[in-house]
């Protein structure tokens, strides 16, 4: 006779309803007991099973022994003085750690949230392409972050999540079926419940990705960074782009367009003497004209030690504004880094972590 094996452990927090309602049902359980656990882990945040209080003992027991309930470790936060950007660093039980920021905007109240520890891609502005590519985050771990940085503003603020970006650490198409399963259990109306318009996924061009988003019943906002006008240089400063050019990342964001019915944002970083110039704006301009978008200029966010990117004059900024809004009919904005006081760039608060950690180190 075999000896039954036992089973491996299931993150209950990464489970869609369907999926949480078979596991009761294997259980012996009735599948109403799948939306308590629900609500106990998206709605309450509560990670041990023995706090569910409305499930019986008999069943705890038995959950325990097949299923528990991930959650990521603050390790640090940092307010900016303008209050309008908190940063959060979590830890990973492998060790490793992940930045999200809570953005307060008017009435908007925006998770900005990571989808990989470190990023594959490279692009030479950012401080989380410096640290190479560590690895994916599973799905609780991209819901968790939102899942905590909303506890913190009802807490604190007694204010509800508005939106979702999926704008912090690494490159969210790279991680698809994590993502697309994260952004099921966001939606979900035992938890913070934010899906479809209010929430955007970024990326830096990975097209297939864009191409099968667009494909998926989400109906979410798609931010393009784009960021160079020109192949030879967006080749040099985002390396993806050598494997797919502008003119295909132009055709797929106007796909997405067409299934979606979705006008996609471009995002450009206005890097001094690199993005900045007129000539610029004007190909911007002519970039863009066949494709219904928003166009957002970012005056580039320093990083300091050794990155050979600048920010640009604010008159210059100005300037490349007009230019761009004179030669387009698509709506322009310019977005200020909120959190640039407390080194909200993605990457920028783990490597200030990272710094001091190796210092305490060195010093040790
Ligand atoms: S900008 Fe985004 S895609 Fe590029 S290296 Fe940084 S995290 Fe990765």
């Amino acid at each position: 006779m075999t000896t039954p094996q036992p089973l491996p452990l299931v993150d209950l927090k990464s489970l869609l309803p369907e999926e949480l309602r078979a596991l009761v049902r294997q259980l012996g359980q009735e599948e109403y007991r799948a939306g308590q656990l629900l609500s106990w882990i998206h709605g309450k945040g509560v990670e041990q099973v023995d706090q569910m209080s409305d499930l019986s003992r008999a069943f705890r027991e038995q959950l325990k022994g097949v299923a528990w309930v991930s959650r990521l470790r603050e390790v640090q936060r940092q307010v900016s003085p303008g209050d309008q950007a908190v940063k959060f660093l979590f830890e990973l039980p492998t060790g490793e750690r992940v930045e999200s920021v809570l953005i307060i905007d008017g009435k908007r109240r925006t998770a900005c949230l990571s989808s990989q520890v470190g990023c594959p891609l490279d692009c030479q502005f950012c401080a989380t392409g410096r640290m190479g590519f560590l690895r994916n985050l599973s799905a609780a771990q991209i819901t968790d972050q939102l899942l905590q940085l909303s506890r913190t503003l009802l807490a604190e603020r007694g204010e509800r999540m508005t939106n979702v970006v999926m704008m912090g650490m690494g490159e969210p198409l790279l991680n698809y079926e994590e993502l697309v399963r994260a952004l099921r259990l966001m939606r979900l109306e035992h938890g913070p419940a934010i899906g479809g318009r209010k929430v955007t996924v970024s990326t830096a061009g990975y097209v297939p990705g864009i191409l099968r988003l667009a494909r998926e019943d989400l109906n979410l906002g798609l931010a393009i960074s784009l960021n160079a006008t020109t192949d030879e240089l967006r080749d040099e400063i985002m390396p993806i782009n050598r494997k797919y050019p502008i003119a295909e990342l132009l055709a797929a964001a106007a796909e997405y367009f067409s299934l979606r019915g979705r006008r996609v944002t471009f995002e450009y970083v206005l890097m001094a003497g690199v993005t900045d110039s007129d000539e610029d704006a004007l190909r911007l301009a002519d970039l863009t004209r066949g494709v219904p978008c928003k166009i957002n200029l970012i005056p580039y966010n320093e990083l300091g030690e050794g990155t050979p990117f600048r920010r640009p004059l604010s008159e210059r900024v100005a300037r490349f504004r007009q230019t761009l809004e004179a030669h387009t009919p698509m709506a322009v904005t310019l977005r200020e880094s909120r959190g640039r006081d407390i080194a909200a760039a993605c990457g920028q608060l783990y490597q200030a972590q990272e710094r001091r950690r190796r210092s305490a180190r060195a010093a040790g």
